[in-house]
């Protein structure tokens, strides 16, 4: 049989990796990954999604998409952030199945071949989960565990520790996180956790990056927190019910004091003061809940693109363009 013929049976792999000012490390990024892809079973397509670098990583994706024709490129008109950038590499991708990776080599290419060996088994969907993270501090980790535990906590929807943006998905998975998750507020690892499928985990340890500076300051963190709890939970909300039912419960305890023991109520400045500070913090703090929730709304609403290309390389657009 020709090798040609046989190619037609291979499966395809999409590795999707998101690029931001990434120029110091790409090049790298590129040889280790081809260099494991090449040992692989299945053909691979490698799609690097420029998110806007102000550096020359795009001019570096361009050179190796010049040089090897599996290289292919989507470049965003502008920076819209990692979660914009891994769904247009969705998008744009063709394969059997899709693994989204980041450029910094802190998800191990090495992995690939166990997350083939796996899809071969017939799972749908790998989440790759960190046993250690090399160039996490300890507040990264602290905050990172108080986060998973609290949005366990409170939200009906399970959400693996440790899971990274590094998982793999088969095409109809793909198409389902394409087709039926396009929140403008969004959170990937959150979708693939829970979009059902055959489904499991498998190990890695993350490594240091191989240059330049994590793109994720705690400022930006914090709003990716918060946001993914406000979109998986509406626990938040009912916070005002809590607040009221136990501020009525403690007027009526003060209330039954005062007639059973025929004292005034507590007198004194510090008292009042204290109760309506604490009472005006816990209005302002509902009032800040509600209008996070409406934010969310009203940008849902606006239904502004979630990126924009500006240009390609070796790619077609997806069928329908719908980045919406
Ligand atoms: N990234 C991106 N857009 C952004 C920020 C980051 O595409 O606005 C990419 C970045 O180039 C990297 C991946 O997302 O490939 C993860 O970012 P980073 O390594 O900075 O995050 P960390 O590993 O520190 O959480
Ligand atoms: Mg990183």
């Amino acid at each position: 049989m020709s090798e040609q013929k046989m190619n037609l049976t291979k499966k395809t792999l999409s590795v999707v990796v998101s690029v931001y000012n990434e120029e110091k490390g790409l090049r790298e990024c590129y040889r280790e990954m081809k260099g494991v892809l090449d040992t692989l079973s299945w053909d691979y397509e490698l799609i690097f999604v420029n998110d806007g670098s102000a550096d020359e990583s795009f001019s570096i994706i361009k050179e190796l998409a010049e040089a090897d024709r599996k290289v292919k490129a989507v470049s965003f008109s502008r920076n819209f952030g990692h979660e914009a950038a891994m769904i247009a590499g969705l998008d744009y991708s063709s394969g059997d199945a899709v693994v989204c990776m980041d450029a910094d080599l802190q998800h191990p290419p090495e992995c690939l071949p166990k997350i083939v060996e796996t899809l071969e088994k017939g799972y749908e969907v790998i989440s790759m989960v960190r046993t250690r993270n090399a160039s996490a501090g300890v507040l990264k980790n602290v905050t990172s565990a108080a986060f998973y535990w609290l949005i366990n906590c409170i939200s009906d929807v399970h959400f693996e520790p440790n899971a990274s943006d590094f998982f793999a998905v088969t095409r109809p998975v793909a198409e389902v996180l394409k087709k039926s998750y396009r929140e403008k507020v969004r959170f990937l690892r959150g979708y693939v956790q829970n979009v059902g499928f055959k489904k499991t985990t498998l190990e890695y340890e993350a490594g240091t990056r191989v240059a330049g500076e994590s793109k994720y300051s705690i400022k930006k963190l914090l709003i990716f927190s918060v946001n993914t709890i406000l979109c998986f939970s509406n626990m938040p909300l009912k916070l005002g019910i809590y607040a009221g039912v136990l501020s009525g419960a403690a007027g009526l305890i003060v209330l039954i004091y005062t007639l059973f023991t025929r004292q005034g109520a507590p007198s004194g400045y510090a008292t009042i003061v204290v109760l309506i500070c604490f009472m005006f913090a816990m209005m302002f703090l509902l009032i800040g809940i509600i209008g996070e929730y409406i934010a969310i709304l009203f940008t849902e609403l606006k239904d502004r693109p979630v990126y924009i290309v500006r240009e390609t390389r070796n790619i077609k657009p997806p069928e329908t363009d719908d980045s919406e």
